[in-house]
């Protein structure tokens, strides 16, 4: 018998037959709308990626990402070395994309968001997050929990929408007490410059209504069950890590010890504007990305590349994310 290329793949899972009934079935089956019909194939699957941290199920939601010009984005590096890590990680040197991914905790049917990305209030490419959340089966009204990591606009606006309506009407808010004590002070907003003011304004205009009922939380306490809160100040004042522990697994929320890991991974004395106390954000980061490594512990980080998940090798001076390998099921 002679070997074609036919002959060859009609003995692999590539061959004809099954290929051929799958068509058939598609054009068939209502329940499957072809291609043409429903659109465009630009669309990803919803952005949410589920897995197990012990007896927790996490879901990792994405809220797309915005967009950031490279120059004038780190305070202490030249700016061809920052464009050489970019390079580095294949990412483009001009303007860059930062990805905002909140997370979902489900444990015993108790429902804890850690963050809750832009709302509609953010880069025109983010805002995905509503949308991701209910594809992932959650329903905002069922959110027992949120639980605030620090006050930028981007971890706290999806908590009320620009027309003020409370997104999660059912659930307790809880947030650093240091953070609140920081961002809440009109002293303290009074004397901050023009460029902080946003970010003042914004803390009022997301918890100004509920201020009587938002629950502070200190460090190193069990925030809810199985989370404990980390100080990792620095990027603001009230900037707050965690652990997740469920049995012997855990999982390190990093937050925004770091900000895109292709730049403050690989080098972790870089300071990013959004830096509030530069010396003090560096000290945060060395330490948790070294624990990280050292106790070879899962991370999250909030502006990883969706899932956001992975490990932390040291490598050089610095360190390398090494993602974790997409699973199709938990
Ligand atoms: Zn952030």
């Amino acid at each position: 018998m002679t070997i074609t290329r036919r002959t060859a793949l009609a003995g692999t899972a590539f061959a004809a037959a099954p290929l051929g009934g799958s068509a058939a079935l598609a054009q068939n089956s209502p329940a499957m709308p072809s291609t043409a019909s429903s659109g465009s194939r630009s669309q990803q699957a919803p952005g949410f990626y589920r897995y197990k941290v012990g007896d927790i199920e996490v879901t990792a939601i994405n809220d797309g990402f915005a967009r950031r010009p490279v120059e004038g984005f780190i305070k202490n590096a030249e700016l061809k070395d920052v464009q050489a890590a970019l390079q580095e990680a294949f990412l483009p040197t001009d303007a860059f994309p930062i990805t905002f991914n909140t997370l979902v905790l489900n444990h015993g049917g108790k429902i804890t968001l850690i963050d809750t990305g832009n709302g509609d209030m953010g880069a025109p490419t983010s805002g995905r997050w509503m949308a991701n959340l209910r594809a992932a089966g959650f329903d905002p009204a069922q959110v027992n929990t949120v639980v605030i990591s620090h006050f930028h606009g981007d971890h706290i606006n999806g908590l009320r929408l620009k027309d003020g309506t409370a997104v999660f009407p059912n659930a307790e808010v809880m947030v650093p007490a240091a953070e609140w004590a920081f961002w809440m002070d009109d002293a303290r907003m009074n004397q901050a410059p023009e460029a902080m003011q946003g970010a003042f304004q914004g803390a009022r205009r997301v918890f100004g209504p509920i201020a009587q009922d938002v629950k502070r939380y200190e460090m190193d306490k069990e925030v809810v069950p199985g989370l404990t809160s980390i100080a990792a100040p620095g990027h603001t004042p009230g900037h707050t890590a965690y652990m997740l522990s469920s049995g012997s697994a855990k999982l390190m929320i990093m937050s925004d010890v770091t900000n895109h890991p292709a730049l403050f991974v690989r080098n972790p004395d870089w300071s990013a504007i959004f830096d509030m106390d530069a010396d003090q954000a560096r000290a945060t980061r060395r330490r948790m990305l070294d624990m990280a490594a050292t106790e070879r512990a899962q991370v999250a980080f909030y502006h990883a590349p969706f899932p956001a998940t992975g490990h932390i090798a040291k490598e050089g001076s610095g360190f390398r994310f090494v993602p974790v390998q997409w699973s199709p099921s938990i």
